[in-house]
């Protein structure tokens, strides 16, 4: 028995998903279609999905922000655990990327749940703060340019309501966030770092940084 998290090898991994995975049809053919793209590394782990659904539905979130959607598999997944009349603000700059996902999203009944603003982010995210949009938010999933993940912080986390939620994806960065700080390292490891340090003394959030994927921290807005 270990009290440290368990490191997944294949097999234990292939158990995790084949014993917990619950995933819709057209989920499951965007994460087959992304498979193959030349930057498939840029979507999100099926559990991931999975646990980004489940908080959703835990906060009882209608009103969530996504920063990069890429082919929209979470964007997908956040929808499909909305209610009705839930709405997913996502934020991308890329229209190629982008249009990979919404055949399944159509296809999965939920499109019109997803308002799909290509323009930078930060764009999008002030224009909401500019229209009054502070504290009307339940959720956002953040998993874009890393370099400017503490500025979607900074905004997420005044569009966000009291007890809302945000989710941060990347935050082990394959590991390299634990070498040395003041090593040399490049922009996003360090970018990564400072957000992680940041995170841990601010007051104005609870956290946890899941071992999930590539690391994913949530932080709950106080
Ligand atoms: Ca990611």
């Amino acid at each position: 028995m270990s009290r440290r998290t368990l490191n997944l090898d294949d097999r234990l991994y292939k158990y995790v998903l084949d014993a917990s995975l619950r995933e819709h049809s057209a989920l499951a053919e965007l994460r087959a279609v992304t498979r193959d793209h030349q930057h498939a590394g840029m979507q999100i782990s099926p559990e991931q999905g999975q646990l980004l659904a489940l908080l959703v539905k835990l906060i009882g979130a209608r009103r969530t922000i996504e920063v990069g959607v890429f082919t929209g598999y979470s964007a997908l997944a956040v929808a499909l655990a909305l209610p009705a009349d839930g709405r997913v603000l996502a934020c991308d700059v890329s229209n190629e990327y982008t249009q990979v996902g919404r055949p399944y999203w159509q296809r999965a009944g939920v499109a019109d749940k997803i308002d799909l603003v290509l323009q930078p982010a930060l764009t999008t995210l002030d224009a909401k703060l500019a229209d009054g949009e502070a504290e009307r938010y339940d959720f956002a999933f953040i998993d874009a340019d890393k370099t400017s993940y503490d500025a979607y912080y900074e905004r997420c986390l005044r569009l966000l309501r009291g007890g809302g939620l945000i989710a941060i994806d990347n935050t082990l960065w394959g590991g390299e966030v634990a070498k040395p700080v003041d090593s040399l390292t490049d922009a996003d490891t360090s970018a990564l770092q400072a957000l992680n340090l940041k995170l841990r003394d601010d007051e104005r959030v609870d956290i946890s940084l899941l071992p999930i994927g590539d690391g994913l921290t949530l932080a709950r807005k106080r």
